[in-house]
């Protein structure tokens, strides 16, 4: 599905109790294909004009946002 892939590798921040963000930007739009719009309205096939991608805004491209909420385990110690 993506065209890019990335990884992320987990590990427990120093200070405990932190929200972490990772953005990984550049992600090809999979509604446009990447080309930022497309001809024509899908339901009106005779409808020539240039249409912007809504989902990426003519970009051609998505960035994700990755929140990552670290908390202290609940596990019981036995
Ligand atoms: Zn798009």
């Amino acid at each position: 599905m993506s065209s890019k892939n990335q990884l992320i590798f987990l590990e427990a921040p120093l200070y405990g109790g932190l929200e972490e963000h990772i953005v990984s930007r550049g992600h090809r739009c999979l509604y446009c294909y990447g080309e930022g719009g497309f001809l024509g309205d899908r339901s009106s096939p005779n409808d020539s004009e240039w249409k912007i991608c809504p989902v990426c805004e003519g970009s051609g491209k998505m960035d994700a946002e990755v929140t990552i909420k670290w908390k202290p385990s609940k596990t019981e110690k036995k």
